[in-house]
């Protein structure tokens, strides 16, 4: 048994920007471990990820703000603290905050991430601000 502590001891938040738009704080909720990452993902508004699929998938466990979710190819959804999104193994996708609030998950990502291309700001305008 591993009793975690809200965030792995001594580990510094981390700044990610290769695969992000906007600056995107990661903090480690326990070093990865057997193909499972866990990370609470702070997102300012406007911020999300490029498109990108996990290998065996991911549950996001929105806690704080407003955001948006959407996979190839659906619309997408907003989502609010409580919701629990599964993203299917190798399953194309994208998440971030809403263009005027942050957003607040814990990333649940078991196997490896595969990168693609960013989510543009014409297309992230076009769902966000039809
Ligand atoms: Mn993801």
């Amino acid at each position: 048994m591993k009793i975690l502590r809200g965030r792995e001891n001594g580990a510094p938040s981390n700044p990610r920007s290769d695969t992000f738009t906007g600056t995107v704080w990661m903090d480690p909720v326990v070093a990865p471990t057997d193909g499972v990452a866990v990370n609470t993902v702070f997102f300012p508004p406007g911020a999300r990820t490029h498109w990108h699929r996990h290998t065996e998938g991911q549950l996001l466990l929105v806690t704080h703000g407003r955001g948006y979710v959407q996979s190839d190819p659906d619309e997408g959804s907003w989502v609010l603290p409580g919701d629990v999104v599964y993203v299917p193994a190798g399953e194309q996708h994208w998440h971030g905050a809403g263009p005027e609030s942050y957003l607040v998950h814990v990333a649940v990502s078991l196997g490896t991430t595969e990168w693609s291309t960013e989510v543009t700001d014409e297309h992230y305008r076009s769902l966000l601000n039809p």
